[in-house]
């Protein structure tokens, strides 16, 4: 099996393989009486088959594992494959199709589970090329070979929108590729969270003169009012079309995100006054939540203006979940904070503590953090420029070595207790951050991995879903993917 055997992509928990010179088989033979493995038996068989003579025999038989755990047992020509559920048997079938490509039978044991429950990725139509479904659909088998088991799917304008004809562009999708695209992640045991904005990012819808009078500033066309109850009807009638689309999707993401710059016409100006911004955002927010919740879909929305406005919690479901992101954090704890709220009273965008610049201990941060410090982060007091209603919302969630040292992700707990459950979003590609032309893959993959840890540690967040917004090369979408897998297994 060469030098080192078994490159298996999440590293397996526990693993002693050793080495023979017994080529893996043309045949396999797969026994199977367990009802919940059946179905995957004929999808992988023709995936383990090598070049050998002998013959293979593979059982699949049930244990009292953990739901998507696995245990493999090599001796001479049988394989022992036992799992409780079927994500854990299609996880050990993916660790048999990775073992079998290296061309030899091992002898010896794996054993290995999932950490986190939700690994996800980002699947945007938007970007990338606009890749066409022949590529997506590689992207999600990809995904779920490396035991990933989400893909948000954002398609902003290449939707075919019956109701809306002018917001689908000429290359969206059409409902019979959706459909393929709902086929292919269901056989592959993928959860498929469709994703719709309701406020901001709907340059493709308000550019149209018809829809334009529902622009929170008339000379920007990204946010909506969250006054006029067209919006909110419009919203309805998109996400109600990508929801008849998704029939099986449980989970229904409105985005919700960079909406901060509301408060500007009339009617929202003297609401803002009368009750605050946090209580507009809410509000209308928290109606789009209970619209899905009616629909039977539980809400997801990111997390950063309610982060910036946090009287909006007030106004929104429990059951929303949050999808925190932040793409700054490459260690934990950092010396980095993204205070949002503070931000949006005037403080610094992203800090770190004035006295980092001193250039002391300069060696006990990596040269990654130093660089996101250097081209994303201001050097401020930081304690004095973040104010006391910033500190008294959340320095108990900032960690001990407040302020030269923050705790990285430090809202997941806030928002945790505050009621919501946690999805965390690192970035495979985002901040518009290249090196020579590439993604600087160095930096997102030292996020991926403060995401995961962050995740694991904490041990109530669901887990995480990496981002990718660059309009690149698809291609480039398979390193940060197989980071994720890497690290959320
Ligand atoms: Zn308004």
């Amino acid at each position: 099996m060469g030098d080192k055997p078994c490159h298996i992509i999440p590293i397996p928990k526990r693993m002693s393989l050793e080495s023979t010179d017994r080529p893996w088989p043309k045949r396999v033979d797969v026994s199977c009486d367990v009802a919940c493995a059946e179905p995957l038996v004929g999808r992988y068989k023709s995936d383990l088959a090598g070049r050998g003579d002998e013959l293979l025999k593979v059982s699949l038989i049930e244990t009292n594992s953990r739901s998507g755990g696995y245990e493999l047992s090599f001796d001479k020509g049988v394989l022992i494959v036992s799992a409780s559920d079927t994500p854990g048997f299609r996880h050990a079938l993916q660790t048999v199709s990775q073992i079998s490509s290296e061309g030899r039978i091992p002898v010896g044991t794996v054993a290995d589970w999932p950490e986190l429950s939700i690994r996800g990725f980002h699947l945007n139509f938007e970007a990338y090329r606009r890749l066409d479904l022949k590529r997506a659909l590689h992207l999600i088998r990809t995904a779920e070979h490396f035991k990933l088991n989400t893909i948000l799917v954002e398609y902003g304008p290449r939707f075919p929108f019956k109701s809306h004809p002018s917001i689908g562009e000429a290359d969206a999708l059409t409902p019979e590729e959706i459909q393929q695209l709902n086929a292919e992640a269901d056989a592959l045991g993928i959860r498929i969270i469709p994703l719709q904005q309701s406020l901001a990012h709907l340059e493709y819808a308000l550019k149209h003169e018809h829809l334009s009078h529902l622009r929170e500033r008339r000379e920007k066309r990204n946010l909506m009012c969250p006054r006029d109850p067209q919006s909110l009807e419009l919203f309805k009638s998109l996400a109600g079309e990508v929801i008849e689309r998704h029939p099986k999707a449980e989970w229904f993401h409105l985005g919700g995100d960079e909406a901060r710059k509301i408060g500007h016409c009339a009617r929202c100006k003297e609401d803002a006054k009368q009750e605050g911004l946090g209580a507009v955002y809410g509000r209308y927010i928290g109606d789009a939540a209970r619209w899905l919740l009616d629909q039977g879909r539980r809400p997801i929305v990111w997390d950063d203006t309610l982060c910036s406005l946090p009287d909006a919690f007030e106004h929104l479901p429990k059951e929303t979940l949050m999808t925190y992101w932040d793409y700054i954090a490459v260690a934990d704890p950092t010396p980095v904070l993204i205070p949002r709220m503070a931000h949006a009273d005037g403080g610094p965008r992203v800090a770190h503590d004035w006295a980092w610049s001193l250039g002391r201990k300069r060696g006990r941060i990596s040269d990654v953090q130093i660089q996101v410090m250097r081209n994303y982060s201001k050097p401020v007091r930081l304690r004095a420029s973040l104010g006391k209603k910033y500190l008294g919302e959340f320095e108990a969630y900032l960690g001990n070595g407040f302020p030269r040292w923050v705790r990285a992700l430090p809202y997941l707990e806030y928002y945790q207790d505050r009621g919501h459950e946690v999805i965390t979003s690192p970035t495979g590609m985002g901040n518009g951050d290249t090196q020579d032309g590439v993604p600087n893959f160095e930096r997102f993959e030292h996020n991926i991995r403060t995401h995961a840890e962050r995740c694991k540690s904490n041990g109530k967040a669901l887990g995480m879903i990496t981002t990718a917004w660059y309009n690149m090369p698809p291609e480039l979408l398979y390193q940060p993917l197989i980071r994720t897998a890497q690290c959320a297994w």
